[in-house]
């Protein structure tokens, strides 16, 4: 096979070669994926509530012998079982971790009833990862960052059934994340009066203020994804490349030098706030709370956790990444979503707050100054 990667949301053709070490009879050749010949993968069909549409895998080049030799080459397409890309329907979104797999691709003949086989994996996109898949790729992240930054990883708790909520902080160095909790956070929470006159007047020296990346719907399956693919970037490559658009809405390519990033940032991921719904591909946890609507009362295990863990930052910007909607939503913009939020206490920073995150050109010092300030402020009228 010339690759062996198969996708949910992505047609794929594979070229495939076989040689049985002698001519064989190219009818007599049985194709299986899976233990099932390609006919029987039928496609999603939404009315009849049931796998009986059209087949979805076919050959797009039929075997054939290359030139005089006994190699059998082919293309097979493997196209979308749900025969669309947008796995957002809920009923889809109950089935397809079930497709998830290793499958063996085999053809067999059936005059000598020799087989060759291969395995594909089958995912939802190549960068998915099932729940036990996302330490595994956190360890081999952090082991292969240079000494250049600091990583960290740890547990801030457990799930209703048990899973970790695995947690990494990424940092210019240590000194820059024991400066922040023992310094900067304590000043801004203690006398943030004194805190706005150094940031104003340049005293308050180098400094670093974090940015927590989250995921609460963990069936809005990229959010988790997109912090791990994140977390790779930011830990092992010194810039990255991303596609944005200006203040006029013009698409523009900006490029962060790394560095310089973590000269004014510490990055938290939450990977998953809901580990047991990431295993079981649902909104809910495994006690049937949505915990998006469970922060003020903190009923749930995981929202207790991740609470504590979050009192414990105040970080500058919360960013939950969800799926399935393209809008970027920046808080207050929206009606709560939760109870007993304090409006007239926020808004005047957090509307100044939204637009200084709106606007926001990475990585500038003045913009995060904003920010900053506005945190202190919001702070400072809430005591
Ligand atoms: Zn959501």
């Amino acid at each position: 096979m010339d690759q062996p990667l198969l996708s949910i949301t992505e047609e794929r053709t594979i070229k495939v070669q076989v040689d049985f070490g002698r001519r064989v009879n190219l009818n007599k050749l049985e194709w299986t994926f899976g233990g099932k010949s390609f006919s029987k993968w039928k496609q999603w069909n939404v009315k009849a509530n049931e796998y009986s549409g059209d087949s979805y895998i076919s050959f797009v080049k039929e075997p054939a012998y290359s030139g005089n030799s006994t190699i059998i080459k082919a293309e097979i397409k493997f196209g979308l079982p749900y025969g669309t890309t947008d796995l957002s329907p809920r009923t889809i979104r109950v089935l397809y971790p079930k497709l998830i797999g290793k499958y063996k691709l085999e053809v067999k003949d059936l005059q000598s009833q020799k087989a060759a086989a291969a395995t594909l994996k089958l995912n939802v996109y190549d960068e998915f990862l099932k729940y036990e898949e996302i330490k595994p790729t956190i360890d081999d992240v952090i082991s292969k960052a240079g000494d250049d930054r600091y990583l960290a990883y740890k547990t801030i708790g457990k799930s209703s059934e048990g899973r970790d909520l695995h947690f990494v902080i990424l940092a210019k160095d240590e000194t820059a994340v024991d400066k922040y909790l023992d310094e900067t956070l304590p000043t801004a929470l203690e006398n943030p009066a004194e805190l706005l006159k150094k940031l104003e007047n340049g005293t308050i020296g180098d400094y670093q203020v974090p940015i927590w990346f989250n995921n609460i719907h963990p069936d809005e399956v990229e959010g988790i994804d997109a912090q791990v693919e994140l977390l790779k970037k930011f830990a092992l490559e010194d810039e990255v490349t991303f596609k944005t658009t200006d203040e006029y809405n013009n698409k523009q390519n900006v490029t962060l030098n790394i560095k310089e990033v973590l000269n004014n940032v510490i990055i938290l991921f939450n990977f998953t706030h809901n580990p047991d719904g990431r295993a079981a591909n649902t909104r809910a946890n495994a006690e049937g709370f949505d915990l998006i609507r469970d922060n003020a009362y903190q009923t749930q295990v995981e929202t207790v956790a991740v609470n504590q863990e979050f009192a414990k930052w105040t970080p500058l910007s919360f960013i939950e990444l969800h799926g399935y909607i393209e809008d970027f939503i920046i808080e207050p913009s929206t009606p709560p979503h939760n109870p007993n939020f304090e409006y007239d206490l926020l808004i005047e920073s957090m509307i100044e707050q939204a637009h200084a995150m709106g606007r926001l050109v990475w990585p500038t010092q003045r913009l995060n100054l904003i920010q900053f300030r506005c945190l202190i402020t919001g702070l400072a009228g809430m005591t």
